[in-house]
């Protein structure tokens, strides 16, 4: 059977939250619009960019970055994981910006350089390509393996210009590759998806890789006492009472969303489609679901798939749901780089 822990079975219904309201820019660090894929900068020298995501917003974090950028000096790109939609774009901007450097963790730089994931994140990205050809005008954006250069972990602490530093903490759980980053002079903690994703009342639970990871790590960041905490695919949360609440709501969601999932796997006798079917139909009455229920059919007749991967296939149905509204790759369904 799935998920054993017992501690796991306080939530017994479905949680509201309350909305947290969300900022585009905190002291130096904003937030460039990018669909549900924007990227995190921090006005700094260099000036750093986040996650910068899918490939075809490249030339747009280009144009962004030029005018914190007088003398086109180089950038540092950070990774908080190795998705196709947090690394997209960090090619275009290594050759617009020569002598840019990334940094990620350990496990997300092997990773991208294994050919098979690099061939399977310039597909995806090659997607948004299409889509987004007007505004790409023919530029080359696409995707390419990386060499990390700032071999990340935790404990770390990096020095930068003026006496300014930040320190990185692993927090798997979301990925096995999850960084975090936090910035003391001001304060703001750079999380991606390891704090879990807000979307109006409700926190998305976004463990891919290991819940109880994913629990400790949310446990971690919240005993930073962050001031701001850039989320990813939403924006920035300001204010460190309101940071405490939500990565405790966040926590509690994470706890409801496994008891969910270990409800209906006892209910249907470990039925992973009826699982998947019964989750989804609770929020889902739009076209895109009714496709999306299609794919997790198919999906789930093609593959002897752990059941971690219902997790992973509901997480990405509706964040695509929520934050894009396009149908999903269905390859990203079994993306084998993170669990
Ligand atoms: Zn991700």
């Amino acid at each position: 059977m799935l998920l054993q822990n017992p501690s796991w079975r306080k939530a017994k219904t479905a949680m509201k939250y309350k909305a947290f309201p969300l900022t585009d820019y905190y002291k130096n660090f904003s937030l460039i619009e990018g669909g549900h894929v924007p990227a995190f900068v921090c006005k700094n020298d260099p000036p750093i960019i986040f996650d910068p995501g899918v490939s075809a917003f490249g030339p747009l974090y280009y144009r962004t970055l030029l005018p914190l950028m007088p003398k086109q000096q180089h950038l540092l790109i950070l990774l908080t994981h190795s998705h196709f939609d947090h690394c997209g774009a960090a090619p275009y901007l290594l050759r617009k910006f020569p002598g840019t450097q990334l940094g990620a963790s350990i496990r997300a730089a092997e990773v991208l350089q294994k050919q098979s994931a690099i061939d399977l994140i310039r597909r995806f990205n090659a997607e948004y390509e299409e889509k987004m050809a007007d505004d790409i005008k023919g530029e080359d954006t696409s995707f390419s393996g990386i060499i990390v250069d700032m071999h990340l972990q935790e404990g770390d602490r990096v020095e930068l210009a003026n006496g300014h530093c930040f320190q990185v903490f692993e927090t798997p759980g979301h990925t096995r590759d999850c960084l975090s980053y936090f910035f003391p002079d001001t304060g703001v903690l750079v999380a991606g998806e390891a704090a879990g994703v807000p979307e109006g009342d409700f926190i998305h639970s976004v463990f891919l890789a290991s819940c109880e990871d994913y629990a400790n790590s949310i446990e971690k960041l919240r005993a930073i006492e962050a001031e701001a905490l850039c989320i990813a695919h939403v924006g920035i949360l300001t204010g460190r009472s309101q940071i405490v609440q939500y990565l405790t709501a966040s926590l509690a969601a994470a706890q409801e969303y496994r008891s969910k999932i270990e409800r209906y796997m006892d209910k249907f006798n470990g039925d992973k489609q009826k699982v998947v079917d019964t989750i989804v139909s609770v929020r889902t009455k739009t076209p895109f679901f009714a496709s999306a229920r299609q794919r997790a059919a198919q999906f789930l007749r093609s593959t002897t798939a752990n059941p971690d991967l219902i997790v992973h296939w509901y997480h990405n149905s509706v964040l695509f749901a929520a934050f894009s509204g396009t149908p999903l790759p269905s390859q990203l369904l079994a993306n084998p780089f993170c669990c």
